[in-house]
Protein backbone atom coordinates (compact mmCIF):
# COMPACT_ATOMS: atom_id res chain seq x y z
CA UNK A 1 0.00 0.00 0.00
CA UNK A 2 1.40 3.50 -0.91
CA UNK A 3 1.80 6.56 1.82
CA UNK A 4 -1.03 8.06 1.26
CA UNK A 5 -3.18 4.95 1.16
CA UNK A 6 -1.58 4.36 4.77
CA UNK A 7 -2.69 7.67 6.16
CA UNK A 8 -6.16 7.91 4.84
CA UNK A 9 -6.65 4.10 6.72
CA UNK A 10 -5.49 5.91 9.80
CA UNK A 11 -7.60 8.97 9.57
CA UNK A 12 -10.65 6.67 9.05
CA UNK A 13 -9.59 4.64 12.34
CA UNK A 14 -9.35 7.82 14.25
CA UNK A 15 -12.69 9.48 12.92
CA UNK A 16 -14.16 5.99 14.02
CA UNK A 17 -12.24 5.90 17.14
CA UNK A 18 -13.19 9.57 18.06
CA UNK A 19 -16.63 8.81 17.48
CA UNK A 20 -16.82 6.03 19.18
CA UNK A 21 -15.50 7.89 22.09
CA UNK A 22 -17.79 10.80 22.20
CA UNK A 23 -20.59 8.79 21.92
CA UNK A 24 -19.72 6.46 24.69
CA UNK A 25 -19.14 9.54 26.19
CA UNK A 26 -22.34 11.02 25.55
CA UNK A 27 -24.15 7.42 26.54
CA UNK A 28 -22.48 7.74 30.04
CA UNK A 29 -23.71 11.05 30.93
CA UNK A 30 -27.05 10.09 29.61
CA UNK A 31 -26.95 7.14 32.10
CA UNK A 32 -25.86 9.23 34.75
CA UNK A 33 -28.34 11.73 33.87
CA UNK A 34 -31.52 9.61 34.24
CA UNK A 35 -29.89 8.02 37.44
CA UNK A 36 -29.27 11.51 39.19
CA UNK A 37 -32.62 12.93 37.93
CA UNK A 38 -35.16 9.29 38.21
CA UNK A 39 -37.60 11.36 40.34
CA UNK A 40 -37.77 14.54 38.48
CA UNK A 41 -40.15 13.42 36.17
CA UNK A 42 -40.26 16.30 33.07
CA UNK A 43 -36.23 17.19 33.30
CA UNK A 44 -35.67 13.50 33.03
CA UNK A 45 -37.92 13.08 29.78
CA UNK A 46 -36.20 16.53 28.41
CA UNK A 47 -32.89 15.23 29.33
CA UNK A 48 -33.20 11.78 27.99
CA UNK A 49 -34.62 13.34 24.53
CA UNK A 50 -31.63 15.62 24.43
CA UNK A 51 -29.22 13.04 24.72
CA UNK A 52 -30.63 10.73 22.53
CA UNK A 53 -30.59 13.84 19.81
CA UNK A 54 -26.94 14.24 21.13
CA UNK A 55 -25.98 10.68 20.82
CA UNK A 56 -27.69 10.37 17.23
CA UNK A 57 -25.95 13.44 15.90
CA UNK A 58 -22.84 11.66 16.58
CA UNK A 59 -23.55 8.81 15.13
CA UNK A 60 -24.72 10.22 12.05
CA UNK A 61 -21.65 12.29 11.61
CA UNK A 62 -19.06 9.62 12.14
CA UNK A 63 -20.84 7.61 9.74
CA UNK A 64 -20.78 10.40 7.23
CA UNK A 65 -17.29 11.17 8.34
CA UNK A 66 -16.18 7.35 7.35
CA UNK A 67 -18.52 7.61 4.21
CA UNK A 68 -16.70 10.49 3.06
CA UNK A 69 -12.74 9.69 3.54
CA UNK A 70 -13.99 5.87 2.12
CA UNK A 71 -15.40 8.14 -1.28
CA UNK A 72 -11.70 10.18 -1.32
CA UNK A 73 -9.97 6.91 -0.92
CA UNK A 74 -11.64 5.27 -3.99
CA UNK A 75 -11.41 9.05 -5.73
CA UNK A 76 -7.79 8.73 -5.19
CA UNK A 77 -7.80 5.04 -6.92
CA UNK A 78 -9.75 5.79 -9.44
CA UNK A 79 -7.33 8.72 -10.53
CA UNK A 80 -4.25 6.72 -10.06
CA UNK A 81 -6.19 3.53 -12.08
CA UNK A 82 -7.02 6.14 -14.71
CA UNK A 83 -3.71 7.83 -15.33
CA UNK A 84 -1.97 4.02 -15.61
CA UNK A 85 -4.55 3.40 -18.22
CA UNK A 86 -3.93 6.23 -20.40
CA UNK A 87 -0.06 6.67 -19.70
CA UNK A 88 0.52 3.19 -20.36
CA UNK A 89 -0.95 2.81 -24.16
CA UNK A 90 0.35 6.15 -24.88
CA UNK A 91 4.12 5.02 -23.64
CA UNK A 92 3.75 1.81 -25.70
CA UNK A 93 2.82 3.74 -28.95
CA UNK A 94 5.73 6.36 -28.30
CA UNK A 95 8.29 3.75 -27.90
CA UNK A 96 6.66 1.68 -31.03
CA UNK A 97 7.01 5.10 -33.30
CA UNK A 98 10.38 5.61 -31.81
CA UNK A 99 11.52 2.00 -32.78
CA UNK A 100 9.85 2.62 -36.38
CA UNK A 101 12.00 6.04 -36.92
CA UNK A 102 15.26 5.26 -35.69
CA UNK A 103 16.02 1.56 -37.05
CA UNK A 104 15.43 -0.36 -40.28
CA UNK A 105 13.07 -2.70 -39.94
CA UNK A 106 11.51 -5.58 -42.20
CA UNK A 107 8.23 -5.08 -43.22
CA UNK A 108 7.07 -8.14 -41.20
CA UNK A 109 8.61 -6.19 -38.08
CA UNK A 110 6.90 -3.32 -39.27
CA UNK A 111 3.91 -4.96 -39.75
CA UNK A 112 3.60 -6.31 -35.92
CA UNK A 113 4.71 -3.07 -34.20
CA UNK A 114 1.39 -1.29 -35.99
CA UNK A 115 -0.77 -3.70 -35.29
CA UNK A 116 0.17 -3.41 -31.16
CA UNK A 117 0.24 0.41 -31.91
CA UNK A 118 -3.61 -0.41 -32.91
CA UNK A 119 -4.25 -2.00 -29.87
CA UNK A 120 -2.72 0.46 -27.76
CA UNK A 121 -4.65 2.83 -29.64
CA UNK A 122 -8.14 0.68 -29.04
CA UNK A 123 -7.27 0.60 -25.64
CA UNK A 124 -6.91 4.48 -24.91
CA UNK A 125 -10.00 4.80 -26.74
CA UNK A 126 -11.65 2.63 -24.68
CA UNK A 127 -10.84 4.20 -21.57
CA UNK A 128 -11.77 7.65 -23.06
CA UNK A 129 -15.37 6.51 -24.14
CA UNK A 130 -15.28 4.60 -20.49
CA UNK A 131 -15.15 8.43 -19.09
CA UNK A 132 -17.22 10.08 -21.41
CA UNK A 133 -20.20 7.40 -21.16
CA UNK A 134 -19.89 7.73 -17.11
CA UNK A 135 -20.01 11.23 -17.47
CA UNK A 136 -22.95 11.09 -19.82
CA UNK A 137 -25.21 8.50 -18.16
CA UNK A 138 -24.36 9.48 -14.37
CA UNK A 139 -26.70 12.70 -14.93
CA UNK A 140 -29.83 11.73 -16.46
CA UNK A 141 -32.18 9.52 -15.77
CA UNK A 142 -33.35 8.58 -18.89
CA UNK A 143 -32.49 7.54 -22.64
CA UNK A 144 -32.82 11.21 -25.23
CA UNK A 145 -34.07 10.04 -27.80
CA UNK A 146 -35.02 5.94 -28.00
CA UNK A 147 -34.99 3.85 -30.82
CA UNK A 148 -36.02 -0.03 -31.41
CA UNK A 149 -32.80 -1.68 -30.60
CA UNK A 150 -32.56 -5.52 -31.84
CA UNK A 151 -30.95 -7.23 -28.55
CA UNK A 152 -29.82 -10.10 -30.45
CA UNK A 153 -28.10 -8.07 -32.88
CA UNK A 154 -26.09 -6.42 -30.21
CA UNK A 155 -25.58 -9.29 -28.27
CA UNK A 156 -23.93 -11.15 -31.32
CA UNK A 157 -22.28 -7.47 -32.28
CA UNK A 158 -20.52 -7.94 -28.52
CA UNK A 159 -19.30 -11.18 -28.82
CA UNK A 160 -17.51 -11.28 -32.03
CA UNK A 161 -15.87 -8.32 -31.07
CA UNK A 162 -14.69 -9.36 -27.61
CA UNK A 163 -13.49 -12.72 -29.59
CA UNK A 164 -11.22 -10.41 -31.54
CA UNK A 165 -10.09 -8.03 -29.76
CA UNK A 166 -8.83 -10.93 -27.58
CA UNK A 167 -7.72 -13.19 -30.52
CA UNK A 168 -9.78 -15.77 -29.30
CA UNK A 169 -10.02 -18.76 -32.10
CA UNK A 170 -11.42 -21.78 -29.43
CA UNK A 171 -14.83 -19.95 -28.88
CA UNK A 172 -13.70 -18.45 -25.52
CA UNK A 173 -16.68 -16.49 -25.49
CA UNK A 174 -19.65 -17.79 -26.90
CA UNK A 175 -23.55 -17.33 -27.09
CA UNK A 176 -25.46 -20.00 -25.48
CA UNK A 177 -28.46 -20.08 -28.13
CA UNK A 178 -28.86 -17.81 -30.93
CA UNK A 179 -32.16 -16.21 -30.91
CA UNK A 180 -33.55 -15.08 -34.25
CA UNK A 181 -33.42 -11.22 -35.13
CA UNK A 182 -36.53 -9.43 -34.41
CA UNK A 183 -37.48 -11.70 -31.04
CA UNK A 184 -36.19 -9.61 -28.16
CA UNK A 185 -36.80 -5.74 -29.18
CA UNK A 186 -36.48 -2.67 -26.35
CA UNK A 187 -36.92 0.85 -26.57
CA UNK A 188 -33.65 2.47 -26.25
CA UNK A 189 -30.12 3.84 -26.72
CA UNK A 190 -28.20 1.38 -29.10
CA UNK A 191 -24.73 2.84 -27.82
CA UNK A 192 -25.11 2.52 -23.93
CA UNK A 193 -26.59 -0.68 -24.72
CA UNK A 194 -23.68 -2.07 -26.43
CA UNK A 195 -21.07 -0.49 -23.87
CA UNK A 196 -23.16 -2.20 -21.19
CA UNK A 197 -22.86 -5.88 -22.58
CA UNK A 198 -19.31 -4.75 -23.88
CA UNK A 199 -18.30 -4.04 -20.43
CA UNK A 200 -19.89 -7.35 -18.98
CA UNK A 201 -18.32 -9.76 -21.84
CA UNK A 202 -14.88 -7.50 -21.14
CA UNK A 203 -14.83 -8.14 -17.71
CA UNK A 204 -15.93 -11.56 -17.35
CA UNK A 205 -12.99 -12.24 -19.87
CA UNK A 206 -10.62 -10.02 -17.46
CA UNK A 207 -12.04 -11.82 -14.48
CA UNK A 208 -11.07 -14.82 -15.66
CA UNK A 209 -7.33 -15.70 -15.33
CA UNK A 210 -5.79 -17.86 -17.99
CA UNK A 211 -8.95 -20.21 -18.27
CA UNK A 212 -11.14 -18.18 -20.04
CA UNK A 213 -15.10 -19.58 -20.73
CA UNK A 214 -17.67 -17.03 -20.64
CA UNK A 215 -21.32 -17.87 -21.97
CA UNK A 216 -23.38 -15.08 -23.43
CA UNK A 217 -26.89 -16.09 -23.23
CA UNK A 218 -30.53 -14.08 -24.40
CA UNK A 219 -33.72 -15.37 -22.45
CA UNK A 220 -37.26 -13.99 -21.83
CA UNK A 221 -38.61 -13.07 -18.21
CA UNK A 222 -42.14 -13.33 -17.90
CA UNK A 223 -44.29 -11.59 -20.37
CA UNK A 224 -42.32 -8.15 -20.79
CA UNK A 225 -39.11 -8.96 -20.09
CA UNK A 226 -35.56 -9.78 -21.12
CA UNK A 227 -32.34 -10.61 -19.44
CA UNK A 228 -28.69 -10.85 -21.13
CA UNK A 229 -26.77 -13.05 -18.78
CA UNK A 230 -22.66 -13.48 -18.65
CA UNK A 231 -21.51 -16.37 -17.36
CA UNK A 232 -17.67 -16.89 -16.41
CA UNK A 233 -15.77 -19.30 -14.63
CA UNK A 234 -13.17 -16.93 -13.26
CA UNK A 235 -12.32 -15.37 -9.64
CA UNK A 236 -16.26 -14.96 -8.73
CA UNK A 237 -16.98 -12.63 -6.01
CA UNK A 238 -18.31 -13.48 -1.92
CA UNK A 239 -21.53 -13.01 -1.34
CA UNK A 240 -20.97 -9.52 0.83
CA UNK A 241 -19.13 -7.60 -2.42
CA UNK A 242 -21.74 -9.05 -4.51
CA UNK A 243 -23.82 -5.78 -4.31
CA UNK A 244 -20.17 -3.36 -3.91
CA UNK A 245 -18.84 -4.00 -7.01
CA UNK A 246 -21.74 -1.67 -8.89
CA UNK A 247 -20.87 1.45 -6.70
CA UNK A 248 -18.92 3.76 -8.83
CA UNK A 249 -14.92 3.36 -8.56
CA UNK A 250 -15.08 0.62 -6.70
CA UNK A 251 -12.35 -1.99 -7.53
CA UNK A 252 -12.47 -5.58 -5.62
CA UNK A 253 -8.96 -6.18 -3.44
CA UNK A 254 -8.76 -9.18 -5.85
CA UNK A 255 -8.68 -7.52 -8.91
CA UNK A 256 -6.16 -5.31 -7.26
CA UNK A 257 -4.02 -7.93 -5.99
CA UNK A 258 -3.91 -10.00 -9.42
CA UNK A 259 -3.01 -6.33 -11.16
CA UNK A 260 -6.20 -6.77 -13.81
CA UNK A 261 -6.22 -3.42 -15.15
CA UNK A 262 -9.52 -1.31 -15.20
CA UNK A 263 -10.83 2.06 -13.85
CA UNK A 264 -13.69 1.02 -11.51
CA UNK A 265 -16.34 2.35 -13.62
CA UNK A 266 -17.29 0.03 -16.02
CA UNK A 267 -20.00 -1.62 -14.09
CA UNK A 268 -21.16 1.83 -12.58
CA UNK A 269 -21.86 2.39 -16.23
CA UNK A 270 -24.00 -0.64 -16.44
CA UNK A 271 -25.80 -0.30 -13.75
CA UNK A 272 -26.54 3.77 -15.24
CA UNK A 273 -27.56 1.97 -18.52
CA UNK A 274 -29.90 -0.50 -17.06
CA UNK A 275 -31.78 1.99 -14.76
CA UNK A 276 -32.23 4.63 -17.41
CA UNK A 277 -33.62 2.13 -19.34
CA UNK A 278 -35.98 1.26 -16.65
CA UNK A 279 -33.88 -2.66 -16.31
CA UNK A 280 -31.72 -3.11 -13.50
CA UNK A 281 -28.58 -5.73 -13.22
CA UNK A 282 -27.52 -8.05 -10.45
CA UNK A 283 -24.55 -10.53 -9.97
CA UNK A 284 -24.32 -14.01 -8.53
CA UNK A 285 -21.17 -15.78 -7.67
CA UNK A 286 -20.78 -19.09 -5.07
CA UNK A 287 -18.06 -17.06 -3.93
CA UNK A 288 -14.32 -16.86 -4.72
CA UNK A 289 -13.04 -18.83 -7.14
CA UNK A 290 -16.06 -20.28 -8.40
CA UNK A 291 -17.16 -17.65 -11.51
CA UNK A 292 -20.02 -14.87 -11.76
CA UNK A 293 -23.26 -14.33 -13.59
CA UNK A 294 -24.04 -10.72 -14.35
CA UNK A 295 -27.46 -10.16 -15.79
CA UNK A 296 -28.90 -7.20 -17.31
CA UNK A 297 -32.69 -7.12 -17.32
CA UNK A 298 -35.06 -4.72 -19.27
CA UNK A 299 -38.16 -4.06 -20.20
CA UNK A 300 -39.50 -5.55 -23.92
CA UNK A 301 -40.82 -2.82 -26.27
CA UNK A 302 -44.33 -2.62 -25.56
CA UNK A 303 -46.10 -3.36 -28.58
P1 LIG B 1 -12.98 -2.50 -13.44
O1 LIG B 1 -13.16 -3.82 -14.12
O2 LIG B 1 -12.50 -1.42 -14.35
O3 LIG B 1 -12.20 -2.62 -12.17
P2 LIG B 1 -15.85 -2.54 -12.99
O4 LIG B 1 -16.76 -1.47 -12.49
O5 LIG B 1 -16.16 -3.10 -14.33
O6 LIG B 1 -14.39 -1.95 -12.92
O7 LIG B 1 -15.87 -3.72 -11.93
C1 LIG B 1 -15.74 -3.41 -10.54
C2 LIG B 1 -15.08 -4.57 -9.81
O8 LIG B 1 -15.97 -5.69 -9.80
C3 LIG B 1 -13.82 -5.08 -10.49
O9 LIG B 1 -12.69 -4.33 -10.10
C4 LIG B 1 -13.75 -6.51 -10.02
O10 LIG B 1 -13.15 -6.55 -8.76
C5 LIG B 1 -15.23 -6.90 -9.86
N1 LIG B 1 -15.73 -7.68 -11.02
C6 LIG B 1 -16.37 -7.20 -12.11
N2 LIG B 1 -16.70 -8.19 -12.96
C7 LIG B 1 -16.27 -9.34 -12.39
C8 LIG B 1 -16.31 -10.72 -12.78
N3 LIG B 1 -16.89 -11.11 -13.91
N4 LIG B 1 -15.77 -11.63 -11.93
C9 LIG B 1 -15.19 -11.24 -10.75
N5 LIG B 1 -15.12 -9.94 -10.33
C10 LIG B 1 -15.64 -9.01 -11.15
Amino acid sequence: MDRTGGTRKRSVVLVALLGAGLIAVAAALNVSFIVENWRSGLLLLLGVASFAVLIGGLVLNTTFLIREIRKSEQHHAFIHAVTHELKTPLASIKLYLQTLQRRDLTPDKQHELIDTMLEDSERLQLTIDQILLAGKTGDARRVDNPTEVDLSDIVDECVLLAGKRHHFVNGEVRLVDRVPQGTFVVKGDRDELVAAVTNLVDNAIKYSGDRVKVGVELVRIGARRVAISVRDQGIGITSQELKRVFRRFYRLPAALRLRVHGTGLGLSIVRAVARRHGGRVYAESRGAGQGSTFTLELPLKSS
